[in-house]
């Protein structure tokens, strides 16, 4: 890997990304989570996603989807305080350079659909007053009015806008060259490696597609969506530069494990966009907007932690839910066994048998998922010849392959085993 400011970072997907937030953390939080980097660094861990750092028009209350003013993140007194919720630029500084030094990326959530807590004037493009002022922003850096906003001269629309605030124009050259320029200060005078951006159904692709090349980094955008065309269309639309996170998986996990046993577990099977295009699908099972997998939340993430495309844990279930032994394992596992393709072993109702066929120095590894009601055993052929396979989440008795690679395995209801090599 090449370093970056100095710092040799972790290859990007040979680890797992941690979301480092969630909704309503507590006031300066930055701090909060420089004290886990050496924790979340040990883990496996090659990512953190922070919060949006702009100062916004609810100051300290906002947990920065509200963008004001985006050169502030932390340093000037306005909207009722020096620092944003998560705190000053200095302590946001310092947790970036910290994570670096562990070898951590560090990825920014960038929201460029909407303003809010612009002044208002006089807009000629709507003959009407508007919020649309941003002159008044007291870094003094991208100044904005109401032609930068939809209706614009340049667009009267985009593919959407947010909750009636002001709708940025990203077709004014302006704006997206504003957009870019602040991207490259986010980068080289703080110290984002990458980059996660909120709400790309209101905006261009071509806009996330325009950062990603002038930028540079590891690009992963919000579509909340469960088609999974509609988000190969939008991959397609930033010229194949960003990722999108997978509505679809996540929507199948949920099913399964609030299915009460009654989900057909064949559904697994190459699902959401991971199993169409993991190269550019990022997974996850929870995050501050959507936490609605409860009973079977660990065997998701054993899905995800041990499947193709490029995982995120949500901070609550590693720190806060009881679940960090468990992902801790499943991080070890992915990183020392699970590479290369997928092929499913076995599916029916209840189970779900998959194996990873390895890859270099990764040789591979069998998930074997259970939302029946009773221990499951299943014969299945491995990749393995007169081998014995142990399961890593010690539920289960060793097994042996045969001469074939046969071998029958076992996992308990509602639960799963992990096989590997011993
Ligand atoms: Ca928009």
């Amino acid at each position: 890997m090449l370093p970056v400011d100095g710092y040799t970072l972790r290859p990007l997907g040979s680890g797992v990304m941690l979301q480092a937030f969630y909704w309503d953390v507590p006031l300066d939080w930055y701090v909060n989570v420089s004290a886990k980097i050496p924790e979340i660094a040990a883990a496996g861990f090659d990512n953190i996603w922070l919060p949006p750092p702009s100062k916004t028009m609810n100051g300290r209350y906002s947990m920065g989807y509200d963008p004001y003013d985006y050169y502030d993140l932390g340093e000037y007194n306005q909207m009722g305080s020096i620092p944003t919720r998560f705190g000053t630029k200095s302590q946001l500084i310092s947790l970036i350079n910290s994570a670096k030094s562990y070898g951590l990326h560090v990825t920014a959530d960038i929201v460029i659909n909407h303003n809010s807590g612009g002044a208002s004037q006089w807009n000629p493009n709507t003959n009407s007053y508007t919020w649309t002022d941003f002159s008044g922003v007291a870094s003094g850096k991208f100044l904005r009015g109401y032609n930068d906003f939809h209706p614009s001269t340049y667009e009267w629309a985009d593919e959407g806008t947010f909750g009636g605030y002001p709708d940025l124009a990203h077709a004014n050259p302006y704006v997206r060259q504003q957009l870019i320029d602040w991207g490259i200060w986010l980068r080289d005078d703080i110290g984002f490696t990458d980059w996660r951006f909120d709400y790309v159904k209101g905006y261009h692709g071509w806009m996330v597609g325009d950062w990603l090349a002038n930028v540079g980094g590891y690009g992963v955008g919000e579509y909340w969506d469960t088609n999974i065309n509609t988000l190969t269309g939008w991959i397609a639309s930033t010229n194949y530069r960003a990722s999108a996170f997978d509505f679809p998986l996540y929507y199948t996990l949920r099913d399964m494990s609030e299915g009460g046993g009654y989900f057909d577990m064949r559904n697994l099977a190459n699902a959401g966009l991971a199993g169409t295009d993991p190269f550019h699908a990022t997974t996850f099972v929870a995050n501050h907007d959507t936490n609605e997998i409860f009973t079977m939340k660990e065997m998701a993430y054993a899905y995800i932690l041990l499947s193709e495309g490029y995982p995120t844990v949500f901070w609550r279930d590693y720190f806060d839910w009881g679940f960090k032994d468990a992902i801790n394992l499943l991080i070890s596992i992915r990183s020392g066994y699970a590479g290369g393709t997928t092929s499913v072993l076995y599916a029916d109702n209840d189970l779900y048998i998959m194996q990873r066929n390895g890859y270099g120095s990764q040789p591979g590894v069998i998930l074997m998922m259970n939302d029946g009601d009773t221990w499951k055993g299943q014969w299945v052929q491995t990749k393995w010849t007169n081998q014995r396979l142990v399961d890593a989440t010690g539920r289960a008795y060793d097994e042996w392959a045969n001469g074939d690679g046969w071998v029958e395995i076992w996992a308990p209801p509602k639960s799963y085993t992990v096989w590997i090599p011993a």
